[in-house]
Formats: C-alpha cells, sequence, structure tokens
C-alpha cells in the first residue's frame, strides 16, 4: 500500500495507525537473547500480521534475521523482492503449477508429504534451493502424518538426492505450558528427528520459545511476539508494543439520562452522559464484538465503549473529562501501550493475531524508524 504522508492525506484520514520498526527490531533481539545460540527466523505471513511486509521484512533483516517464514509462493515472492539474500520457507508447501516460481526465485518449500516429496525431486536438481520438511507432531493441519513419516524412515531413499536442511513441526498449544500436548509433541519429535542425524530442527512459535530450552533446537519460528502480542498469556507481556493506533473524535454531545446510544439502542445512559464519536469502525478491523465492552485512553484517561460499535463509528463515554481534551479533531487512543492488542482481542472473544491481521486499509499508516 502506498504511504500518502502529505498534510492533506492526514487531514482526510479518521484514524492513525503507527507501526513501530524500532520496537519490533527489539522484540527480535530480544528473542534472539533468550534462544542463545539457536536461531531465530522471522514469520512474516499474511502481510507481517497486517503490518506491511515492505517495510517490516526489511526492518527485521536489519535486526539481524536471515531466514523468513510465509504461508503462500505469492507471499515468498512479495518478499523475494524485498530481500534479495534471504532464505524464505513456505509453509504451505509446493503449490503445484507454481515450481517454476520456487525454483526462479530460490523459495524453499516446508514439504508436508511423501507427494510433495516426489514432486520435488522430480524438478532439476541443480536448481532446487534446500528444501524444509514439516512432521506433524500432534497438530493434524500440516505435515508428514504418521504413517507417511513411518514409511520415510523405512525408505530413507525417498528424500534421495534432496537437500532438506530443516526438519521442522508446529506446536498446537505452546500458549498453554502446563498443556501436556507439549510434551508430547517434543517427544514425537525427538523420536522422528532422532531417524535423521544431522539434519537441523525447528519447533516452536512465538510461546514455544518461553516453554524452555528443551523446545528451542536449531532454529525458531516467532511471529506474534515479535509484533507484540503477549508469547506468555496470563503472565506479564516481556516483548514491547509495535503498534499505536488513534481515532479522531468527529463530534461530541450531551446526553440526558434515558437517551440511547447506537444502533439497536443497546447502551441507554443511566445519567447525564457525554458522548464522544470517533471516526473508525468495523470496517477497520474494530470488531463488533467490542460493541458495549471495550475501553480507549484519552489523553491519559480510560474511557469506555458505550453502544454497538457501527461499520465507520464508534462512541464513547467521555463524561466528567475537560471539555477541551474531548473536542471535534482531537484523538483517541484505541489500541496502544494500554489498550493492548491482547486486552482489545480479548474483548472481542479472539486473539491478538487476529487484531492485527484485521487492521483496516483506510488508516493512515506511518512507520516509526529509530
Ligand atoms: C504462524 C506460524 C508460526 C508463528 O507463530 P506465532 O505463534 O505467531 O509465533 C510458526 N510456525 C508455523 C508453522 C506457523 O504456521
Amino acid at each position: 500500500m502506498p504511504i500518502d504522508d502529505s498534510t492533506s492525506a492526514k487531514a482526510r484520514a479518521g484514524a492513525y495507525l503507527e507501526i513501530d520498526l524500532g520496537a519490533i527490531q527489539a522484540n527480535y533481539r530480544a528473542l534472539c537473547q533468550r534462544l542463545g545460540a539457536s536461531e531465530c527466523a522471522a514469520v512474516v505471513k499474511a502481510d507481517a500480521y497486517g503490518l506491511g511486509a515492505a517495510r517490516v521484512a526489511p526492518a527485521l533483516w536489519e535486526a539481524g534475521a536471515r531466514r523468513f517464514f510465509v504461508a503462500l509462493p505469492d507471499e515468498a515472492l512479495v518478499l523475494r523482492d524485498l530481500l534479495p539474500q534471504a532464505k524464505i520457507y513456505v509453509l504451505g508447501g509446493l503449490f503445484a503449477g507454481a515450481e517454476e516460481d520456487y525454483l526462479g526465485k530460490a523459495i524453499r518449500p516446508v514439504l508436508n508429504s511423501l507427494g510433495e516429496i516426489e514432486a520435488w525431486r522430480r524438478l532439476p536438481a541443480d536448481q532446487r534451493p534446500p528444501a524444509a520438511l514439516h512432521f506433524d507432531s500432534g497438530n493434524s493441519r500440516l505435515g508428514l502424518p504418521a504413517d507417511e513419516a513411518e514409511r520415510l524412515i523405512a525408505d530413507p531413499d525417498l528424500l534421495a538426492g534432496v537437500e532438506i536442511n530443516y526438519l521442522v513441526s508446529h506446536l498446537a498449544c505452546a500458549d498453554e505450558p502446563a498443556h501436556p500436548q507439549n510434551k508430547a509433541q517434543l517427544q514425537s519429535f525427538l523420536a522422528f528427528s532422532g531417524s535423521f542425524p544431522g539434519l537441523r530442527r525447528s519447533l516452536t512459535n512465538s510461546s514455544g520459545i518461553f516453554l524452555g530450552a528443551d523446545y528451542h533446537f536449531d532454529l525458531a519460528r516467532p511471529g506474534i511476539a515479535l509484533y507484540g502480542g503477549n508469547p506468555t498469556p496470563g503472565k506479564e507481556n516481556p516483548m514491547q508494543a509495535c503498534v499505536r493506533l488513534r481515532a479522531r473524535i468527529l463530534q461530541t454531545r450531551d446526553i440526558s439520562a434515558g437517551t440511547s446510544v447506537g444502533y439497536g439502542a443497546t447502551f441507554t445512559a443511566s445519567k447525564p452522559t457525554r458522548v464522544a464519536t470517533v471516526a473508525m469502525g468495523y470496517a477497520d478491523g474494530y470488531s463488533r464484538h467490542i460493541s458495549n465492552c471495550g475501553s480507549a485512553w484519552l489523553a491519559g484517561n480510560q474511557v469506555s465503549v458505550i453502544g454497538r460499535i457501527s461499520m465507520d463509528l464508534i462512541t464513547l463515554d467521555v463524561s466528567g473529562l475537560p471539555a477541551e481534551i474531548s473536542m471535534p479533531g482531537a484523538l483517541v487512543d484505541m489500541i496502544g501501550e494500554r489498550e493492548t492488542i491482547d486486552h482489545v482481542a480479548e474483548r472481542a472473544g479472539t486473539i491478538p493475531y487476529e487484531v492485527l491481521t484485521s487492521l483496516g486499509r483506510r488508516y493512515h499508516r506511518t512507520y516509526k524508524e529509530v
């Protein structure tokens, strides 16, 4: 998305999204430190979790990331233009019909099945970049299922001529440290990888990094923690916030007790109330589930979302605040250090991943560099 930084573009916008590249870099470095000798990749699928791969990926490269994971070959091609030297992996695997793109752009498939291994082997060996191999240790989504894994162990020649530089698996419950599935998947991954001695291994996402060194192996694949989501839900967030979203107040009004606010009249004032209406809504990715239960910050004061979230408007209770701070044109912090992406997600009944990847296209976006 081209960014129009002109004053008039700013004046025309309803809300302002500031993405802190320095904070993303600091988060990358903090994870590297925690990982010690293990390498830290960067997961930048879905346009770097909605934050804009065009700016985020080069910032991560600058911070030292050399391996990048995306979901789709289409995303890999975009990333290749941004980072000519990066090692780029496609988690979705090898897409039939797109083989030439993998070869031509040195895109590394994370092979998910014996069928994909076979298709990869049919391509000219001298043109193939190294690939990764995904083993399903208990997530039942992608990767070699148990029967295919057994066949491969019994017949390693199925990989003849294929350079595999990582064995990969993915944890289902890493954000719940006490969940028995974590240890079960670890054991399963250890057992499978034991049949391929010498191959480097990668198991963890963001939360898995916090399960301890047993889970680190050679390469970690964090996404959400880079972007400020809490990888240790229920505990203090060790990561820095990377997103600040501010919305413009369009109008303020005083209503009397008994007056309702918004569609469906789902909120009725029980006392005289001052309502501020801001210029963003569910069309901008601020979930309608937050109706009547969200909060935001105006000049350091917490204010509540009242009434339904509309497509383009949100109504806030700004009662009791000095009139001059809630004037039209004032900016309300809808997401930021105080109203975190984890908090907004909880209000919306979802996870910070969805809050970030839903961030709308109408925001005036800026990137803060160190
Ligand atoms: C998305 C993804 C990650 C990153 O997960 P986070 O929880 O965002 O750190 C890592 N590995 C795989 C296979 C993924 O799909």
